[in-house]
Order: C-alpha cells, then sequence, then structure tokens
C-alpha cells in the first residue's frame, strides 16, 4: 500500500473536527488495508510504531529532525530553524524545504507504508555508536523519497504530534465500523452526520461491540492487536487477554466524600485499606523476567533495579501480574517519604544504582491479575488478595500486603483511617470484597478517601516569561483540563506555590527547564506550550468565566507538584470541574 493513501486519509482527518466523520474515514481506510497491513496502518494511525508502553521509543528530538531534513535537501541547518521559528511546526518546515528541493531531483522511489513503518523502526532500534547518525540517515532516506504532503506527515508521526485529533474512542469505533457493520446492522449517513439502525436493538448491539473491542483494548493497550482480533471475528476479538510483558490498564478509584459515602459505593462489609502516598506499579514477571510500569504504563524496569531483585526474591511464583503502590523510607528516621521525593526515581535514566541506595523503596502490593497462567480479573477482590497473601512473601522495608481490615463499622474504618494519616498515608481505600478487577474504569469497585481537598491534574499549555529577576524563567503558567474527546480547554493562569530557590522544592528554573523542549511557538513573553506536563493543582474556588475555553477559572490556583506519573488523557475534564463548581455551591 502506497504511503500517499495512508497520507490521504490522515489529510482528510484533520480536516474535519466531526467525530462521526472521522470514526467513518477511518473505518474506510480500514475496509481498504491488506490484512498483513492492518496492525502497521493501526499504530501509523496513532502516531507511532510502537505501541506507547513499549520500552522502544523513537527518541528523535527537535534537533535530530533538522539534521534529517538537511541531509534530505542540502538546505543549511541554519536555514530551516529559521523556517522552523516562523512556521512553528517542524511537519510544515519538512514539507516546504521538500517543495524547495523537489524542483531539482528527477528520481524518486515512491513510499510505502511499509517502508515508512520499518525506517521508522529500525530507528528506533539502532543502538551505541553512530546510533545518532543512523537514525538520521534512516529518516533522511524518506524523506528524499517522500512527496511534499508525505515529508510533512513522515516529520510528525517521528515527532509523535500527528495533529489529526483522533483519540482512542475514535480508533475504537472505526474498528467497530470496519468489522462488525453488517452484525450489526447499521449505516453512517454522511449529509446528517448520523448513524442509521436497521433494527430497533441496532443501537443496543452496536454499544455492546463498542464495549468487546474496548474490553480488547483495556487488556492490551495495543490498537495493533485489537485491530488484528476484531479483523479476525468476534471470537477471537473475545479471546483477547493480558500477557506478560503487555500492560493492561489499572482499574481506578472514586472518590468517597465520607466514610458512610464510602459504604454506600462499596457496600458492607468493605475491605479498607492505607492509600501509600507513592506511585503505583503494574509488576510483571515471566520465568526469570521481571516488567514494571508506571501508572502510564509506561516501561521503568530499568530505574528499579532494587524493584527487581525483591520481585524475584520475595514473590513465590513463577509468573504473575500485580498491581502495586511503591513507596520511598528515609533509612535515618524509618518514616515513609512524600511521593515527590522519590518521583524523580521514574525518570532517571543515569546513577541509577546509586539512587536506589539513596532513596530505597517499599513495594505494597495491593491487586493481582494473574497469578500462575490463571487470570484473576473476574475472581472477586477477597479471592484476589488471598492469592497475594499466599504469594508475596513479605519482609520489612522491602516489601509487604497492602495492610487491610475487613470491617462494617463505621467506627473501626474511622480508627483506621485516623491510624493511616497518623502514619504518612494519603488517606484510606474502601474495595468491593466481591467485585473484579475492572482494567481502566472508575467504576465504584473501590473508593478513595481522603482530607485534604480536592485538587485538580491539569496540563500546561502556556506560559509567560518573568520580568525583572525572573525574566530568564517562565512564571506564569496557562493550564487546562480535558473534555470527553481529549480536546483541552484552558482554565486559568498559575504563578504561586513554586519556589525562587530549588532547595525549596520545584523552582521556576526547575519548571521553565522541564518546560523548554516543548515551547512551539513564542510571541513576546507568551509562549505556547505543547500539552505534557502534568501538575497537580489546589485552588480557592472555581468561578465562571469567559476568559478561558472552559468556560471557568479557579480563584488562586496554586502549585501542590508535578504529576509525572499522569498522563495528559488523565487530567482533570471538564465534567470533574462542572461537578465541583455545583458542589461547591
Ligand atoms: P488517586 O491517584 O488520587 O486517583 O488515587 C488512587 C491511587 O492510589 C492508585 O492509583 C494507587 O496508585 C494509589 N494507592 C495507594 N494505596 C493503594 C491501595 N491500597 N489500593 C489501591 N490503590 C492505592
Amino acid at each position: 500500500m502506497l504511503f500517499s493513501k495512508f497520507v490521504d486519509t490522515l489529510e482528510k482527518l484533520s480536516s474535519t473536527s466531526k467525530r462521526l466523520e472521522k470514526t467513518n474515514i477511518i473505518a474506510e481506510l480500514f475496509k481498504k488495508v491488506p490484512s498483513e497491513l492492518i496492525s502497521k496502518v493501526t499504530l501509523l494511525l496513532t502516531g507511532r510504531v510502537f505501541p506507547s508502553w513499549d520500552e522502544h521509543e523513537l527518541g528523535i528530538s527537535d534537533r535530530l529532525v533538522i539534521r534529517a531534513i538537511s541531509l534530505a535537501t542540502g538546505i543549511s541547518q541554519d536555514e530551516i530553524e529559521k523556517l522552523w521559528k516562523q512556521l512553528g511546526d517542524l511537519g510544515k518546515v519538512a514539507e516546504q524545504c521538500i517543495g524547495l528541493k523537489k524542483q531539482s531531483t528527477l528520481f524518486s522511489e515512491p513510499l510505502t507504508v511499509s517502508k515508512v513503518f520499518e525506517n521508522l523502526r529500525k530507528a528506533a532500534l539502532v543502538e551505541g555508536e553512530g546510533a545518532m547518525d543512523m537514525k538520521i540517515k534512516l529518516i533522511a532516506e524518506l524523506l528524499t523519497n517522500a512527496t511534499l504532503r508525505e515529508a510533512k506527515y513522515v516529520v510528525r508521526t517521528v515527532l509523535g504530534d500527528l495533529r489529526i485529533g483522533i483519540g482512542e474512542g475514535i480508533l475504537r469505533d472505526a474498528l467497530v465500523w470496519a468489522c462488525f457493520d453488517k452484525k450489526i446492522g447499521f449505516s453512517y449517513d454522511a449529509a446528517k452526520n448520523e448513524l442509521v439502525f436497521q433494527s430497533d436493538d441496532g443501537r443496543q448491539k452496536y454499544n455492546e461491540y463498542v464495549e468487546l473491542v474496548q474490553r480488547a483494548y483495556d487488556l492490551t493497550n495495543d490498537f495493533a492487536v485489537v485491530a488484528e482480533k476484531s479483523f479476525a471475528g468476534e471470537d477471537a476479538l473475545k479471546k483477547t487477554s493480558v500477557e506478560t510483558g503487555r500492560p493492561l490498564k489499572v482499574m481506578l478509584f472514586q472518590k468517597a466524600k465520607d466514610i458512610e459515602d464510602g459504604f454506600s459505593i462499596v457496600g458492607k462489609p468493605c475491605a479498607c485499606e492505607y492509600k501509600y502516598d507513592g506511585f503505583r506499579l503494574q509488576i510483571h514477571k515471566k520465568a526469570d523476567k521481571v516488567w514494571l510500569y508506571t501508572r502510564r504504563l509506561e516501561n521503568v524496569t530499568k530505574q528499579f533495579p532494587d524493584v527487581v531483585a525483591v520481585i524475584k526474591e520475595h514473590i513465590k511464583a513463577d509468573d504473575f501480574i500485580l498491581d502495586a503502590e511503591v513507596i520511598g523510607f528515609d533509612q535515618k528516621t524509618g518514616k515513609w517519604l512524600p511521593f515527590q521525593q522519590i518521583s524523580h526515581r521514574i525518570k532517571r535514566k543515569y546513577d541509577i544504582a546509586e539512587m536506589a541506595k539513596g532513596i530505597p523503596v517499599i513495594v505494597n502490593v495491593f491487586d493481582a491479575v494473574m497469578v500462575n497462567g490463571k487470570i484473576l480479573i473476574d475472581l472477586p477482590f477477597s479471592e484476589r488478595r488471598k492469592l497475594i497473601e499466599n504469594i508475596v512473601d513479605e519482609k520489612k522495608d522491602k516489601i509487604g500486603v497492602a495492610k487491610q481490615i475487613i470491617t462494617n463499622s463505621n467506627d473501626e474504618v474511622k480508627q483506621f483511617y485516623e491510624e493511616a494519616l497518623s502514619l504518612g498515608n494519603e488517606g484510606i481505600m474502601m474495595k468491593n470484597l466481591n467485585a473484579p478487577y475492572k482494567p481502566g474504569s472508575r467504576v465504584g469497585y473501590g473508593v478513595k478517601l481522603k482530607p485534604v481537598m480536592e485538587t485538580l491534574d491539569l496540563v500546561i499549555v502556556g506560559a509567560e516569561w518573568g520580568e525583572g529577576k525572573r525574566a530568564n524563567w517562565l512564571s506564569s503558567f496557562v493550564l487546562a483540563c480535558r473534555d470527553a474527546d481529549g480536546n483541552l480547554l484552558t482554565i486559568g493562569k498559575m504563578g504561586t506555590g513554586i519556589k525562587e530557590k530549588s532547595e525549596e522544592g520545584i523552582s521556576f528554573e526547575h519548571l521553565t527547564n522541564l518546560l523548554k523542549p516543548y515551547i512551539i511557538e513564542e510571541k513576546g513573553r507568551e509562549v505556547k506550550i505543547k500539552p505534557a506536563i502534568v501538575i497537580e493543582v489546589s485552588y480557592e474556588e472555581i468561578q465562571k468565566s469567559p476568559t478561558y475555553s472552559s468556560g471557568f477559572a479557579l480563584r488562586f490556583p496554586r502549585f501542590v507538584r508535578i504529576r509525572e506519573d499522569k498522563s495528559v488523557e488523565e487530567i482533570s475534564t471538564i465534567d470533574d470541574i462542572k461537578k465541583l463548581f455545583a458542589e461547591q455551591r
């Protein structure tokens, strides 16, 4: 399949913002793709050549792309950079540069989807000496053979930002449309932009298939796998399951207002557990191999050799997938450390062994998804817990099972809650004893109870350079929440809570350095920032406001911490904001 065919689809996708129209465009493409290309095309639609959790990453910076464009076109890096400042998008820069160059080249080979995919995969896999040059060559080769439009999308794929506005939901629905439209009996009326069902229960059947595809995605996090299963038919799709070395989405928890509310959601009696203030790790093991994933499903195995060793030594099973919260502790005082202090272990790329010694961690296992080949997702929580207790060989300051009581008494929960807080935990979890493990959703099988005022997790999408002594720092930050389709909506500007000096915590300098690589546009003092850095923000009140695209503004927003463990997809939604707005009245 020619890459230009694929690019046709991308162009169509970027020319509409209508969800159903986008779904239709992708479904039409899916129907035309030869079966051996299904997984490649699907991955490329997500702007990737590996699933997001895979340890292989393209790892190609803007700089390298500029070098590749230069190599492919003979245009100097300086000139390319100038153009980049003007256009603000390296995809467009590549398009223009190729345009300038095309007049002088006669021969080029048409790009195919496979060629693009293979070159990018190779670029991701090269290692060692000369790896950077090799990556540049592989990309330059694609650009040399690309048409103008193709060059734009090659570069955007390399940078992981296709700008076609499709999220998980649209891709999932497109698979339903492409694979099960006959079974459901429906068609898309483009003129009215709506679905037309052939029978009364059409909508219900449709929703069932959507759920089936979603389930497969929640279990695999890999649309390439889900697409292959969907095309293989309903039975194959239904049989999709978890596998070690491939993270599933984690189960999420609702908030409870108080103990009473908690009981009303999870039922009586329930399990109460400490809510450890650390970060979540999904732990996989198969024979001798261990994988560790964050809650964002990033592979952090390399960053935690100490955890890997503890897992191998203290969990008595051959293969498993477990859910755990990892906390740091201070060797001198023996006290647990707050999340901030261990969070930088997640991103650490060097001096890992030293860091592991300096900031040791304790693993608290709280759930199990698979043990010795047996998938536990549909077992009641109480039984999954028993299995954990059987296999975890508890070892002080290294590994344990989450501290738990089972009770139906408000007083006992209250006592447990106070005990949890006094030990430095964030609060407690209350869990339904009979509930299955539901990946990816906040279904109310468990709730969290914590004392602090509700904070929001928001993404930084803009900032302003400071003045006077802050002139070299970004000092005011534009924050955004998201809507159900993943569109970002601004909700205010924040400058409080960040420290002047690094010794005191997260400083302006620190945040500036973190955000600099994501600056996409600068006008005077104002900069636009690619949404990547998620922060937790407290505030005094939510107000209605025409100033921001969410229609709301935060009064006195204050920086609490960086949420390295959360992705942009996980930030607070406009519905959360509306709910909090209604509650505060
Ligand atoms: P939140 O991040 O505020 O949505 O709270 C949910 C998080 O609490 C989970 O994702 C875990 O990382 C963490 N957590 C800490 N202790 C537990 C526990 N015992 N059971 C479940 N989650 C826990």
